[in-house]
């Protein structure tokens, strides 16, 4: 059985191996190859009283050299595998941690640690996990092992839920692969195809109890639901997180999470991360005592991070800014692809209404009224209810009326812009966007602006109420 150039040479009597070894070395001399003595070994097993006992004394030679026995407790690596003198070894979490340990301590920003641990560390554990002794016990372990790594390097809440780390980041979530969910999965799609394989060797294979039992259990660890939306439901059906389901969506809602923004420091990328999680620390959380709950800040309302960002007065200053500065990013870019932009001109109606939207942009013929808003990812409200609110406001007879005399002969396009207040670059922009030619970068950057004043806005929070 050879697989590139690791090979295993089978022998159904000992005695016949020497002369199959000289025959396998003289067909590898004469292609100006060698097998290396060193790193080979054998395993010799003989059946005494209906158990099989390995050898311990060397019995083979390669080039004149004895090679290694494998006794009883010995294992050597093929393909990935320890294998042992009873077959493949079970994989143990000892190395995982070794690993993770190494990375924790490595120095490192916390983002290039979870940027080594998704790509590398657990692509690294999934092919010794597709392994016939995996239990749904083991994976369950290492991936305890790695929650508690994300736990520590991000500085999370121990309540944090497991589907903000294991949810893709597409849907809001941190996208660490799950061992438990998603190594059965893919192990039973590999046994399966297996199965349906033309080959008689591999059909009888398959047909064996022995395998036929492997296949139905991994299938049974595996269930039925692909792992990626099993945590996709958890996520947008957990108490704190159930809001991200109308906001997620946008590549550019996590581009972030993959490569930390220019000019960002770690922390910074802790704090965006803590916030899109809500692990920014409150008191309005639902394990500590109803009074105790109240906003240190206004003493009005509960005191959530959807609070403290978006309503409390203590931070209204600071939310202006951000607003303007999403504005800002979105009127230089009209402004360089050659549009007319008016910077938040007021229109005044007849009944003495006053509009002032924040940017107004004239680009042929066609006068777009823009209005940029940043809003909790919410259960009560989807984005695109935000976004249809938003239009609202300025698509109706008074404003039309009004900004009719403003512009005379303009034909106006209401296109409301909604970011979502944990980093959100929601689908209803759609219009919008391809009105104004938004390109991904600048979605990315005023997501950016957003984690990075919600991040301030608590920080502004903090020190006032422990001033
Ligand atoms: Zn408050």
């Amino acid at each position: 059985m050879a697989f590139a150039d690791d090979f295993v040479l089978l022998e159904e009597e000992e005695r016949r191996v020497p002369n199959t070894l000289a025959a396998v070395e003289g067909f590898f001399r004469a292609r100006g190859m060698e097998v290396n003595p060193r790193k080979s070994v054998g395993l010799c097993v003989r059946g005494y009283e209906g158990r099989s006992i390995p050898r311990v004394q060397p019995v083979f030679r390669i080039g004149g050299q004895w090679i290694r026995p494998i006794k009883a407790m010995d294992s050597f690596r093929y393909l990935g595998h320890q294998v042992g003198s009873f077959g493949v070894k079970r994989p143990n979490l000892y190395a995982l941690q070794m690993m993770l340990e190494r990375v924790h301590r490595a120095p490192l920003k916390p983002d290039q640690k979870l940027s080594v641990l998704r790509q590398y560390l657990i692509p690294r554990l999934l092919y010794g996990f597709q392994n016939p002794g995996v239990t749904g016990g083991l994976l369950t372990a290492a991936d305890r092992l790695i929650k508690r790594f994300v736990k520590r390097v991000l500085h999370f809440n121990i309540h944090t839920p497991d589907a903000v780390i294991h949810a893709a980041a597409r849907y809001g979530g941190l996208g660490v692969y799950c061992l438990r969910s998603g190594v059965p999965f893919t192990f039973y799609r590999r046994l399966d195809r297996l199965g349906r394989e033309g080959d008689p060797v591999i059909r009888a294979v398959m047909a064996s109890p022995r395998v036929a039992r492997l296949v139905s259990r991994i299938r049974q660890l595996a269930g039925d639901v692909p792992p990626d939306q099993v945590w996709k439901e958890r996520l947008h059906a957990g108490q704190m997180t159930a809001g991200l389901r109308s906001a997620s969506g946008d590549p550019a809602s996590s581009a972030w999470l993959r490569a930390r923004p220019h000019g960002w420091s770690g922390r910074d990328f802790v704090r965006a991360v803590q916030l899109r999680t809500e692990n920014l620390p409150v008191v309005g959380v639902p394990y500590n005592p109803q009074p105790a709950r109240q906003c240190r800040g206004c003493h009005q309302r509960i005191e959530s991070l959807s609070h403290v960002l978006q309503g409390c007065p203590v931070t209204h200053g600071m939310r202006i800014r951000r607003h303007d500065e999403i504005c800002r990013k979105v009127a230089r870019h009209v402004a360089a692809s050659g549009m007319a932009v008016e910077w938040e001109p007021h229109v005044r109606a007849r009944d003495g209404a006053l509009y002032k939207p924040d940017l107004v942009i004239h680009t042929e013929g066609v006068i777009l009224v823009v209005d940029v808003q940043v809003s909790w990812e919410s259960v009560n409200r989807t984005m695109s209810e935000v976004w249809d609110l938003k239009r609202r406001v300025y698509d109706q007879q008074n404003f039309r009326e009004a900004a009719a005399r403003r512009w005379p002969g303009g034909c106006f396009r209401f296109c409301p812009l909604i970011l979502g207040a944990r980093g959100f670059w929601p689908r209803c922009n759609q219009v919008t966007e391809d009105l104004l030619r938004i390109p991904g970068h600048l979605k990315a950057s005023c997501v950016n602006s957003v984690l990075k004043w919600g991040s301030s806005l608590h920080s502004a929070f903090m020190r006032t109420v422990w001033a």
